[in-house]
């Protein structure tokens, strides 16, 4: 199948917004005719994209709903990890449709091959046909030229300028996108997620790392070169823990996942996950209580600038652990409101909530979907 036509894509990206619609709706949302939308979604049901629905609703005349056939498309998102990779395949609303733990992939050249058999098994193995794959995407952390498809530098996985998309392109035949992994899983957030009804976001990615990304309106902002959202490197104590980017003092030494790890380990604390740290803190540990405040704060001063600076409307914390709302999202909240003028304070809703199983692959999976199907209509090239 290939990508969809301009106008198929207006069409396609009015129910991937808002759900089940009419005729008439569609028409109204996409900008598109209402005869010109007739013909499109004829066309668009015979490639078994859209069904129509046996909803009906609204108090006016009934109206056929139109909706995106469940399987009727799969996009594969691969999430690269030095220790570890893990695939999804999700249809064209973000349903994951099955996951596969894979192997560390740190050779770009092994990845291709790797990757076309395990998006075959993975599809066979949960009752569908390869050949419904219509994109696929890789999210890495690091700085990603998501126009070339290519890992301009990632530490952790120590590339420099993988064209990562076209090699993996060339050999599975299929359109292969590349992008950040936290730029991936804010793309998730904003197609079928917690954002998806904000018109301005960030996304801090607190794990091992950490990551964070923007979106404008409904727009990615990558920056001049593509490290926008950069924030684990944002300088929070000059002088201070050196970081693996060679600074010192950069919020990931102080606030990421394994920085608390490290600084529990310093303090002899048995448990070191974050997960034992909040335990340890209710039960009224100085030592995990100190080590979580510190985090809190280090982090809430650099919500409390992109609050200052974006006036989002959200901000969004996910956090790779279970106990969310401990001592930890409390110190930081509180931090952002002594921080951000008071006229602002409370006025961008600010989550932590954990990160679901699969999230950075299901992500990948989202930027594939967006690229192939959902752009929307400000996107599209004229060319
Ligand atoms: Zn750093």
């Amino acid at each position: 199948m290939d990508s969809p036509a301009p106008h198929h894509r207006r069409i396609l990206w009015a129910i991937s917004e808002a759900g089940p619609l009419s005729r008439t709706e569609i028409s109204e949302m996409a900008g598109v005719s209402k005869a010109a939308v007739t013909g499109a979604v004829k066309e668009l049901i015979a490639q078994g994209l859209l069904h129509e629905t046996d909803s009906i609703r609204g108090a006016g005349r009934p109206a056929t709903l139109i909706a995106f056939s469940s399987g009727s498309c799969l996009f594969a998102g691969l999430s690269l990890r030095p220790d570890r990779s893990r695939l999804v395949l999700c249809d064209a609303v973000g349903d994951i449709m099955g996951t596969a733990d894979l192997p560390s992939m740190r050779t770009p050249e092994s990845i291709p091959p790797l990757l076309d058999s395990a998006i075959k098994k993975l599809a066979r193995d949960t009752g569908f046909d390869p050949d419904k794959v219509m994109g696929v995407g890789i999210s890495v952390s690091g700085v990603v030229n998501a126009e070339q498809d290519t890992c301009v530098r990632s530490t952790l996985m120590g590339w420099e300028n993988v064209p990562l998309g076209k090699m993996a392109a060339d050999y599975l035949g299929l359109p292969v996108h590349i992008e950040n992994d936290a730029n991936a899983l804010a793309m998730r957030e904003k197609l079928f997620g917690a954002a998806s009804e904000a018109a301005s976001f960030a996304l801090i990615d607190i794990d091992d790392g950490i990551g964070g990304a923007v979106f404008i309106g409904r727009n990615l902002f990558r920056g001049f070169a593509g490290g926008a959202g950069e924030v684990a490197h944002i300088t929070v104590t000059p002088g201070g823990i050196p970081c693996q980017c060679g600074k010192r003092g950069c919020l990931d030494t102080i606030s990421s996942l394994r920085a608390m790890k490290l600084a529990a380990g310093r303090a002899n604390l048995k448990e070191t996950d974050f997960d034992a740290l909040e335990a340890a803190a209710a039960q009224g540990d100085p030592a995990a209580v100190e080590i979580l405040h510190a985090a809190g704060d280090a982090l809430g001063s650099i919500v409390a600038q992109i609050v200052q600076m974006l006036n989002p409307e959200r901000v969004l914390i996910r956090l790779s652990a279970e106990r969310c709302n401990g001592l930890f999202a409390a110190v930081m909240q509180q931090t952002v409101d002594a921080n951000v003028l008071p006229q602002m304070r409370n006025r961008t809703r600010i989550d932590v909530a954990k990160t679901p199983f699969g999230a950075h692959a299901a992500g990948a999976a989202s930027i594939a979907t967006h690229r192939f199907l959902l752009a929307p209509p400000s996107q599209e090239r004229t060319s």
